[in-house]
């Protein structure tokens, strides 16, 4: 399907310039011009790294990465997810490479930043694309502090050291983009109260980690932005979008009136990773279906 896609945008960009001269011709023409398209794909040569990224909206990102013409380099706890993953994403023709990756582990973190530069020389994108909500969630008030370390461990604390240790890497490649997954619940936790306050709160953390790094790491070259996710069909998202009290306020808050799927998440990751967005940084993207956002 996404292969697809690359080939018929390439055709509509080569049809005035075909003519109709011999069929071999026409075809030898039509090769030059879809490899002229191939190379000017948006992140043609970069390399990507993710965490969290054998399913969901990570796996989405990195499918869109690699169609845009990155290198991949995947992630997540457990290692028949990262090969299940990096078997679809092979066997579609994509460039990538993967390893289990903890991404609250430190040892972990830094044996993926050395499993890209390995395997690809070096990275121009980071995405901390990880975060729990242990127990399914709930009030805020109910929040333990074993919850409470876990969520702020993995969710936030992560993200930032990840970036820490990523920086020497990325800081080489002359410009290089970071990016985050907070979630529309960040911005409004009232949507939130029932499922998951210490999450929303995490994800606030998120939204103020992006704008700081982003003052910090702008004149190093690097850019930082964050997409805030509304309710996605993840297996993750299932156990809200199956709950009435969600539906209920996406009927009434969503002007789009519906979830959103993985793929909608990614166009935006891959834009954010690109030079389409080489003067956005600090930037904090809700992609909710309209859903109200402001802190
Ligand atoms: P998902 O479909 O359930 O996928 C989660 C992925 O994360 C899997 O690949 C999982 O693989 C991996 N993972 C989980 N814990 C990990 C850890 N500690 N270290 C490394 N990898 C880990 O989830 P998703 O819905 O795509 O969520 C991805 C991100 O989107 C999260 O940051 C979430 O907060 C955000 N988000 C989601 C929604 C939504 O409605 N779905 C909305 C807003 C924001 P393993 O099990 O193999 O580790």
């Amino acid at each position: 399907m996404l292969l697809k896609t690359t080939i018929l945008v390439s055709h509509r960009a080569l049809t005035p310039l075909c003519g109709t001269s011999s069929a071999i011709q026409n075809a030898k023409q039509l090769s030059t011009y879809a490899e002229i398209a191939r190379q000017r794909r948006s992140l043609q040569g970069r390399v990507a790294v993710l965490t969290a990224s054998t399913e969901g909206i990570g796996f989405a990102m990195a499918q869109r990465m690699a169609l845009d013409g990155a290198h991949v380099v995947i992630s997540s706890r457990n290692q028949e997810n990262v090969d299940a993953a990096l078997e679809k994403l092979k066997s579609q023709g994509f460039s990538a490479s993967g390893m289990v990756c903890h991404a609250a582990v430190k040892e972990d973190r830094e044996k993926l930043i050395a499993k890209a530069v390995a395997d690809f020389g070096g990275f121009d994108i980071l995405v901390s694309n990880v975060a729990v909500n242990p127990g399914g969630g709930g009030r805020l008030m109910k929040c333990t502090e074993d919850v409470w370390d876990k969520i702020f461990s993995v969710n936030v604390k992560s993200s930032f050291f990840l970036v820490k240790e990523a920086l020497p890497y990325m800081e080489k490649r002359g410009k290089a983009s970071i990016i985050f997954n907070s979630s529309i619940v960040g911005f409004i936790p009232n949507y939130a109260t029932e499922f998951m306050g210490a999450y929303a709160l995490s994800k606030t953390a998120l939204l103020a980690l992006t704008k700081l790094m982003a003052i910090e790491l702008g004149p190093r070259g690097i850019r930082v932005n964050c997409i805030a996710p509304g309710l996605i069909e993840t297996k993750f998202g299932a156990a809200i979008t199956r709950d009435e009290r969600a539906q209920k306020i996406i009927k009434l808050n969503c002007p789009l009136d519906r979830t959103g799927t993985p793929e909608e998440m990614a166009g935006l990751a891959s834009f954010l990773a690109s030079d389409d967005s080489s003067y956005i940084t600090g930037s904090n993207i809700v992609a909710a279906g309209g859903l109200h956002s402001s802190l």
